[in-house]
């Protein structure tokens, strides 16, 4: 069996959305999994929707989620220059050879006359108005001109492209790994532009040239490219390359959150979530897009939601390492119909990967952020304020927050919960509590917990019905891990002065 090779092509037009994340993990996933090779192509033709620091963006994003590339334009390799506009001067032979076998043909037509031609055929109510078969004909071009004319016109350097001559009719099949087989009428394609006036490829040639030259096994890509792709079976067929035509995968959409339609750019804005891996500062606007590492996600956690938006093992397993998808990943798991976008089961997510980092791990990021604010712990409590928290924070970043009450003796207390909850059952109760702790020599939670509970027991009162007004009185709020556990890590002397702020 050929080795696999495969490979990501994104174009440096603005941000990579983390579909194209996805499509990158999937393509990665293929490659580790056989021994084969990821390779990363910049699709850089379109130069005029060139966005400067795109594909910085996309090396920091694949770097951030953790896929590695064999080929890149920053490892270089076999095949460089991995960066379609610095292989410029490669496409015009193949242009020249499908001109020669007569697959393809020069074209004058100014925009004028492009735009004359649609209303045209819009006025004579052709659908879906085109250059093709039929439409040529009434154009400047090779088959319609004469040949001297067509030669004059070349010398004397007026602009033309080169059309890829689609036949009229054919069916043009292709076996899509995940959708099977699709058959499309080549009546339905146009005679798409392989060479623009200035000399540049379009992404339809110099995809089909690189895929071959670098020699790619399989093509697993957006779906959005499935519309492209008889045109580039086409390609494979008239320069020859059939043999070698990579397999094709077409990934299926992402949808917004209800389903309802493709995810954009805008819904992320809208929902006040993440649709990009990393933020990304738009320097021509100034807007800024929301990245899901700056939002908080753990980059496993990222990994282990994208991997889940399309594929699926088979069974009811979720949690999935980047190891452990190479294990499990096969294109035939990969469905047809789009997948939801839905950023609680990412949250859900970056919760269990939280769940799972070590105490020690987190302590560290902890001790960081608390060092900003001139706060310091010793390392075993803020281990134990870790371990006690972890159950608790959907973000790393939340942590220093819900911490507060471990380093701040509270300056307020939750107004509602207080009125409710502050009687004269539990002023006694913390009185004398209060009290008991002054003299307690071994102030363990065990020990915090047994005096609470004689007390209550001594004055017939639930310990239930005062649990609240005690938690408030030591966190001032309402909701925590376990308190005798909070009190024990706060210590006596500061529980004590706590206490003491309320009775
Ligand atoms: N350059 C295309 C893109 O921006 C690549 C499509 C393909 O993989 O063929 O997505």
């Amino acid at each position: 069996m050929t080795p696999v090779r495969v490979r990501f092509a994104p174009s440096p037009t603005g941000p990579l959305h983390i579909g194209g994340v996805r499509t990158a993990l999937y393509n990665y996933l293929l490659a580790k999994k056989t021994g084969g090779t990821m390779i990363l192509r910049i699709e850089d033709t379109d130069q005029t929707r060139f966005v400067p620091g795109a594909e910085e963006y996309i090396k920091e994003a694949l770097e951030w989620i953790g896929i590695t590339l064999d080929e890149s334009p920053w490892h270089g390799g076999p095949h460089a220059p991995y960066r379609q506009s610095e292989r410029k001067p490669m496409y015009m032979q193949y242009a020249m050879q499908l001109l020669e076998s007569g697959n393809a043909y020069y074209a004058f037509d100014t925009s004028e006359e492009l735009d004359e031609m649609r209303t045209r055929l819009e006025a004579a109510k052709v659908p879906d108005p085109k250059y093709n078969s039929i439409s040529r004909m009434e154009m400047k071009n090779s088959i319609t001109m004469p040949e001297d004319e067509v030669k004059a016109w070349l010398e004397a350097g007026k602009p033309y492209v080169i059309r890829l001559k689609v036949p009229r009719k054919e069916e043009v099949r292709i076996n899509d790994l995940i959708r099977g087989w699709v058959m499309v009428h080549s009546s339905t394609l146009d005679d798409k532009v392989l060479m623009k006036s200035d000399g540049m490829p379009t992404y339809h040639l110099a995809n089909v040239v690189d895929d071959y030259l670098m020699k790619i096994t399989h093509v697993i890509r957006g779906e959005e490219w499935l519309p492209s792709a008889p045109t580039h079976v086409l390609l494979y067929k008239f320069l020859g390359w059939e043999t070698s035509m990579p397999q094709f995968a077409h990934l299926p959409l992402l949808l917004k959150p209800d389903g309802n339609g493709k995810l954009s750019k805008r819904d992320g804005d809208m929902g006040g979530y993440p649709v990009f891996p990393i933020e990304w500062n738009d320097k021509a606007t100034g807007a800024v897009f929301m990245g899901f590492r700056e939002s908080g996600y753990l980059p496993e956690a990222t990994l282990n939601f994208l991997s889940l938006l399309g594929w699926n093992p088979g069974t009811q397993e979720e949690i999935f390492s980047m190891e452990k998808l190479i294990e499990t990943f096969t294109v035939e798991r990969i469905g047809k119909s789009g997948s939801k976008f839905d950023i609680q089961k990412a949250k859900w997510f970056n919760q269990e990967y939280l769940k799972m980092m070590p105490n020690e791990t987190m302590a560290a990021f902890l001790a960081a952020e608390l060092k900003k604010k001139g706060v310091e712990l010793e390392s075993s409590k803020l281990v134990r304020i870790c371990a006690l928290l972890k159950e608790r924070v959907m973000f790393l970043k939340d942590l220093p927050n819900e911490a507060t009450y471990f380093y701040q003796t509270p300056t307020s207390y939750d107004a509602e919960l207080w009125a409710a909850k502050w009687n004269d059952e539990a002023k006694l109760v913390a009185t004398e509590w209060k009290k008991a702790l002054e003299t307690e020599t071994n102030f363990v939670a065990e020990q915090i917990k047994h005096h609470i509970h004689d007390i209550t027991e001594k004055n017939g009162i639930k310990m239930g019905k005062v649990m609240q007004a005690m938690r408030l009185a030591m966190t001032g709020v309402g909701a925590g891990p376990d308190l005798m556990q909070i009190i024990e890590i706060i210590g006596k002397v500061e529980t004590l002065k706590r206490l003491g702020n309320v009775v």
